[in-house]
């Protein structure tokens, strides 16, 4: 089989199984292979590792991924797509195929029963209508992950790697930094893709810590508190904690925990950093 990766060898396959792309599953596929070695290189993928790829398409990315990996855990919603990858990943005895949606998967059963306890990666190019719930679903599930390395909308990556102060800077940045550290590896253009998608996009890396670089004693509540924050951006993060109505205090009691932080009353959440935001939910859950 012909390596994808190119735009000729990718139009020839799709026009094989006259493939009609889904705008509802995100299909835009990698015909860049200068994208593809950045990708595989910004892994680090050695002969040792077990890989998790999340929509693998026509295979482009998993053919990469087999040749510099051990074992390739491939994750496809789209059933059309199916016997297509049965053809471009017929040469790799190193990949299984699963076709189901990936957010409906129990994947810690999945890649504890296929790969005991031991860390993988997860290399993807995300389906970028539900690039948040897999990233946060990635970290929620406890999988046991040395890194993941996701191509995403140029927009999020920078949402996800920013501080506070700067526009960017939102719920996803904090939720995600609570997990990981971020990092982007590579900026990428539309014409890297078929078809070309409207955005430009971001090879982004994500390591998770070690340790947790903050204690927080109720996680649900420290996620409540942070999109309450940023959800009203606006408004101080008083007003949008307690219109929020997740914690049952006056505003007075919010004031009174934003000050023993040394913030001013009126400051709002996205001056916040994580940190604070891990101490603000830990001082509200034992007013609770
Ligand atoms: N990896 C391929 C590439 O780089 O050329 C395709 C990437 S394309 C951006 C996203 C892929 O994710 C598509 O193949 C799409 O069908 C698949 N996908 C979309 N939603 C999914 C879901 N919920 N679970 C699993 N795969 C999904």
């Amino acid at each position: 089989m012909a390596k994808l990766g190119n735009p000729k060898n990718t139009i020839e396959i799709l026009n094989k199984y006259e493939f009609s792309f889904q705008k509802k599953f995100g299909q835009n596929f990698l015909v860049d292979t200068h994208v593809l070695d950045k990708i595989v290189r910004a892994a680090d993928i050695t002969k040792d590792d077990f890989i998790l790829e999340i929509g693998p398409g026509i295979g482009t990315l998993t053919q990469y991924l087999c040749e510099h990996g051990k074992q390739v855990l491939a994750i496809e919603i789209d059933k059309n797509l199916i016997p297509v990858l049965e053809e471009t990943l017929a040469d790799y005895d190193n990949v299984e195929v699963i076709n189901e949606d990936v957010l409906k998967l129990d994947l810690k059963k999945i890649i504890e029963e296929r790969n005991g306890g031991n860390k993988i990666k997860v290399v993807a190019n995300l389906p970028y209508y539900i690039t948040t719930p897999i990233i946060m679903g990635l970290f929620e599930s406890n999988l046991p992950i040395e890194n993941i390395i996701v191509m995403v909308q140029k927009e999020v990556a920078d949402r996800i790697q920013s501080g506070p102060g700067t526009k960017d800077y939102g719920s996803i940045s904090v939720a995600v930094q609570y997990y990981a550290k971020p990092y982007i590896a590579a900026n990428v253009p539309p014409n890297c893709f078929m078809p070309r998608p409207k955005v430009g996009s971001a090879v982004l890396c994500l390591t998770p810590h070690d340790n947790p670089p903050v204690q927080v004693k109720d996680d649900k509540l420290f996620f409540q508190i942070i999109r309450s924050a940023f959800n009203q951006r606006r408004k101080t993060l008083v007003n949008g904690l307690y219109n929020a109505g997740i914690i049952n205090l006056t505003k007075e009691e919010i004031s009174e925990a934003i000050t023993r932080l040394d913030k001013p009353v009126n400051v709002r959440g996205e001056a916040l950093t994580l940190e604070e935001f891990a101490s603000l939910s830990n001082i509200l859950s034992e007013k609770i």
